[in-house]
C-alpha cells in the first residue's frame, strides 16, 4: 500500500487523467491531505464513492498519534507521540505571552551521542518522514487552539534528533509547512537548529532556504567542543566557520548560535572571551546562552548564578547580542535536552 501523502500533486493528476476522472478531483483530494489533515480517504466525502474505493485500492493515509500528554505548571505541553510502525518520538508546545513555540522532533533517537543530551542516549532508529513532520505541527496547531485559544507563530526543529541528518525529509516537511496550500506559515518564524554538519549546512546556502538556522556551539574550543560533542572532531570549529559563513554568504539568512553553560566546563571568562572571538568570525545575530537542564546520565551541572550574570556582562562588555534563555516545562521533562522516550512507557 502506498502512502497517498507521498504523492506529489502531479502524480495525483497524472493518476487521475489515467482513470478519465477530472483534473479538479486532485485538488480536491490535495486539500484534504494538506488544508483539511484527513485521517483516511474514507473521509474526503466530496470524492465520488466509487473514487475513493479505487483510491484506496492502492493507497492508504498512516498518521502520527498522540499516545500521552503532560501538561506543565507552566503551560508547556510534551506529547509522546506514536508513528505507524510504533516507535515513539516527542514534540513540546511552549506558550509565552507573545508567541506560541512548537518544538518537533525529526529523527527516532539520535546519532551523534552528545553527552548532555538525553536523546543522544537512544540509538537512532530511523528518520522521520516528511508527513511526520508536519502531523508534529497540525497536532500541536489544535493544541495551541484548543488550549491556549490562538495558534502556532513558530517552529523550532529541537526537539529529537538531528535536522541535518534527515536533510530531505526536514526540508520537504517546511516546504509543506509553509506552502499557500497547507499552512502557510513564513519561514521566517521556522528556526532549524544543528549540532553543526558543515557539508550540510552548505547545501542549505545552496539550495536558498529561507528559514533560520542555529548551530549548537556549546564551546568555542575545539577541544572543550570535542569533549561534549563527539561530532565535532569531524565537524571542527575552522570548518563550521567557514560553512556558516559560505551560508550567510548565500542567503543572508540570520544565524543564531546556542551555548549551553556547564559548570567550571565551559562558564569562565577565557570560555566567554573564546566565545567572543568565534562570534567575530561569523555573522551570527544572537547567542542564546541555555541553562543546562541536569539528566541522569551525565555529570554535568548547572553554573553558578554569579558565573552567569559575569559571563553575560562580558559578553555584552564585548557587545555581543546575547540573551539568557531560561527553561520551560522542566517539571515535566520537556526542556532542552530532557527528551528521551522514558516517561510513563505504561501510560494509557
Ligand atoms: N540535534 C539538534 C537539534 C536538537 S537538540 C542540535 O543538537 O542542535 C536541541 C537543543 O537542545 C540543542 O541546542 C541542544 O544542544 C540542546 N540541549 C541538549 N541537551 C540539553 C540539556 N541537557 N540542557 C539544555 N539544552 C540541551
Ligand atoms: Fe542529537 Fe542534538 Fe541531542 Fe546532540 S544535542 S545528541 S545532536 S539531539
Amino acid at each position: 500500500m502506498k502512502n497517498l501523502r507521498h504523492q506529489s500533486l502531479e502524480a495525483i493528476e497524472d493518476l487521475l487523467k489515467e482513470w478519465g476522472e477530472p483534473k479538479f478531483r486532485a485538488a480536491q483530494i490535495w486539500d484534504w491531505l494538506w488544508k483539511k489533515n484527513a485521517g483516511s480517504i474514507g473521509e474526503m466525502s466530496n470524492l465520488p464513492k466509487a473514487l475513493r474505493e479505487r483510491l484506496g485500492t492502492e493507497f492508504g493515509i498512516t498518521k502520527v498519534v498522540i499516545h500521552h500528554s503532560q501538561f506543565s505548571s507552566d503551560g508547556t505541553i510534551k506529547n509522546r507521540l506514536q508513528l505507524h510502525d510504533g516507535h515513539f518520538i516527542e514534540s513540546v508546545l511552549i506558550p509565552t505571552e507573545k508567541r506560541v513555540t512548537v518544538c518537533v522532533s525529526s529523527q527516532v533517537g539520535c546519532s551523534l551521542s552528545c553527552k548532555f543530551c538525553a536523546t543522544g542516549y537512544l540509538p537512532r532508529l530511523r528518520n522521520l518522514e516528511f508527513d511526520e513532520i508536519v502531523d508534529e505541527v497540525t497536532m500541536a496547531q489544535e493544541q495551541a487552539l484548543q488550549h491556549y485559544g490562538r495558534p502556532i507563530t513558530n517552529i523550532v526543529y529541537m526537539g529529537m534528533g538531528e535536522p541535518l541528518l534527515n536533510y530531505k525529509n526536514v526540508l520537504r516537511s517546511i516546504e509543506r509547512i509553509t506552502s499557500s496550500d497547507g499552512m502557510g506559515m513564513s519561514p521566517r518564524r521556522i528556526t532549524v537548529s544543528t549540532s553543526g554538519i558543515a557539508k550540510m549546512i552548505r547545501q542549505l546556502g545552496d539550495d536558498g532556504i529561507r528559514f533560520k538556522l542555529a548551530l549548537s556551539l556549546h564551546a568555542a574550543t575545539d577541544e572543550k567542543r570535542s569533549e561534549i560533542m563527539p561530532i565535532n572532531e569531524t565537524n571542527d570549529l575552522t570548518m563550521l566557520k567557514d560553512a556558516l559563513n559560505y551560508f550567510y554568504q548565500k542567503t543572508g539568512n540570520e544565524i543564531t548560535f546556542e551555548y549551553i553553560l556547564f559548570r567550571d566546563f565551559n562558564d569562565s571568562l577565557t570560555d566567554a572571551d573564546a566565545l567572543v572571538k568565534f562570534c567575530r568570525q561569523v555573522p551570527a545575530d544572537l547567542v542564546n546562552i541555555i541553562e543546562y537542564n541536569p539528566i541522569e546520565a551525565a555529570d554535568y551541572e548547572k553554573p553558578e548564578e554569579n558565573s552567569v550574570s559575569a559571563f553575560m556582562q562580558y559578553l555584552e562588555s564585548k557587545r555581543v547580542n546575547a540573551r539568557l534563555r531560561r527553561s520551560r516545562g522542566r517539571d515535566i521533562d520537556a526542556a532542552c535536552g530532557q527528551l528521551a522516550n522514558v516517561n510513563h512507557e505504561s501510560a494509557p
